[in-house]
């Protein structure tokens, strides 16, 4: 696999309330940020776009428990848990995409009303690679609401993470059925540190 112009890499919910000591925190999270960092590097070293997308919500979200939503207080907006990983090393470039900043609307998905489809498509964008947090939530919208929306869609897998395992299994038989190229990848295959 390698990345050219039209390509876009795109790197879900990177953020410390979904890593270790985090609000919301998911298994070897942290393990993946020197990967993703490694495909940041040749997506970018390859002119393709790089795309960064953070869970910024309000506080009393309609996704947190007290309001009967499904996930504990997580990455409100400006707090340290929405920072990004502190390993991340995103390029100056980088468009960062934020969701779920609205009251009473939650978006799993980068694509769910947030312009992303468009400005893509204005960009000649052709293909999209999927990496991040969760790969059972958020990662699995994204990647269907590009698949609908014409993008030859991936997921790396070595990349990414599920918030349970039975849904992650769950997650890659789903979008191999939806036409999605999971990755598998090497998962041993990091490299520490930015560039
Ligand atoms: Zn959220």
């Amino acid at each position: 696999m390698s990345f050219g112009q039209d390509d876009a890499l795109i790197v879900l919910d990177l953020q410390r309330d979904f890593c270790a000591g985090g609000a919301l925190a998911i298994a070897g999270a942290d393990k993946i940020a020197p990967k993703i960092n490694q495909l940041i590097d040749e997506a970018t070293a390859a002119g393709a776009m790089v795309v960064a997308s953070r869970d910024w919500h309000p506080k009393g979200h309609v996704s947190f428990a007290a309001r009967g939503g499904p996930w504990p207080e997580h990455c409100v907006a400006g707090s340290e848990g929405a920072k990004f990983h502190a390993q991340l090393c995103l390029p100056d470039n980088a468009l960062i995409v934020t969701k779920g900043a609205d009251l009473d609307k939650d978006q799993y998905s980068v694509f769910d009303e947030t312009g992303l489809v468009e400005q893509l498509h204005g960009r000649g964008t052709r293909r999209v690679f999927l990496c991040g947090l969760a790969l059972d939530v958020c990662v699995r919208a994204s990647a269907l609401q590009a698949v609908q929306a014409g993008f030859e869609t991936h997921v790396m897998l070595s990349a990414t993470r599920p918030i349970t395992q039975a849904g992650g299994e769950a997650t890659i038989r789903e979008m191999t059925n939806a036409g999605i190229v999971v990755e598998h990848g090497d998962p041993d295959d990091t490299t520490a540190g930015c560039a």
